[in-house]
């Protein structure tokens, strides 16, 4: 690669490893981004797009963006908070979900924030996690640690944790329990202030668009008699509206509408009580709405 490509291209970060790594990847090669990573190499260039993908940690990529050196990075929206840093989150990515929550053992008497004044509380998010205790009236010793925060209060760090939670499997394996819950964070696209690429990112985020949505939504079709059809429409009211369609047999409809996926199954049950018939589900491979 030469160094004019990399400094005319636009330049997009994405995770070199970890959990995101995967799935952005994955991402952007469903929205038609086609590159290869060569192993350890630290830039790939798209095909017939000028577009440069570099591998970063995924905490280094709010900086970056906001720095200007990448135009586009997909991180998660907690490292942007506790960045501080300004670039603009121009799309969720609908993965990655998870809350920031503080967390003591469970057998531990304390109720609420403001009695762990004095206590010492590990987390890898000082930032967030001063700014959240500070309004909360506790003055805590921070001890800021970049992983494995879970077990600091085994180890005797720490009488108090502030780390992810998605599942609630891990706090459960450390006995621990939810003290409360700091903020919800998910995977994000941000946009860097600084991009002389608007064009191109906006093509970007709208290609990325279409393949979140179709992730998210199935089409279901099915028929319905005529005196149901108002019924059926207030449980498919669609992505934006249905499409009705006459069938040849009399007083009966055709409709095809957009359900979210995770709702088709307790759909398809409703539409059934009502008379509905021949329903079908359909993935959604890519979608322009
Ligand atoms: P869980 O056991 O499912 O609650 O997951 C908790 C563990 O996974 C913690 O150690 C977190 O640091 C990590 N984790 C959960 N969700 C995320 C996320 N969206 N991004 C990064 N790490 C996460």
């Amino acid at each position: 690669m030469t160094s004019s490509a990399l400094q005319n291209n636009l330049r997009i970060g994405v995770p070199s490893k970890g959990r995101l790594s995967e799935l952005a990847t994955e991402l952007l090669h469903q929205a038609g981004l086609q590159f290869r990573r060569q192993e350890r190499t630290l830039f790939a260039l798209c095909k017939q797009l000028p577009i440069d993908i570099v591998f970063l940690r995924t905490d280094d990529i709010p900086t970056l963006c906001a720095e200007g050196a990448i135009d586009l990075g997909i991180t998660g929206s907690d490292l942007v908070e506790e960045s501080g840093r300004q670039v603009d989150t121009r799309m969720k990515l609908g993965v990655g979900k998870c809350r920031l929550s503080l967390c003591v053992p469970i057998d531990s008497p304390i109720q609420s924030p403001d009695q762990l004044s004095g206590c010492r509380v590990a987390t890898s998010f000082p930032n967030v996690t001063r700014r959240y205790l500070e309004t909360n009236g506790a003055q805590v010793h921070l001890v800021s640690l970049s992983g494995s925060v879970e077990i600091m209060i085994a180890l005797g760090v720490a009488d108090a944790i502030v780390d992810l939670v998605e599942t609630g499997s891990t706090l459960a394996a450390n006995r621990l329990r939810v003290l409360a819950d700091i903020g919800s964070y998910e995977t994000v696209l941000i946009q860097s202030r600084q991009t002389r690429h608007q064009e191109l990112a906006d093509r970007i985020v709208r290609r990325l668009e279409g393949v979140v949505i179709a992730r998210d939504y199935s089409l279901l079709e099915y028929n319905v008699p005529e005196e149901n059809l108002a019924a059926a429409e207030a449980i498919t009211p669609g992505f934006n509206s249905p499409t009705v369609s006459r069938l040849e047999q009399s007083g009966w409809y055709s409709v095809r509408v957009m359900v979210p996926r995770k709702d088709v199954i307790d759909v398809m049950e409703q539409l059934e009580k009502i008379g509905a018939s021949a329903i079908l589900e359909t993935e959604i491979g890519n979608c322009r709405l």
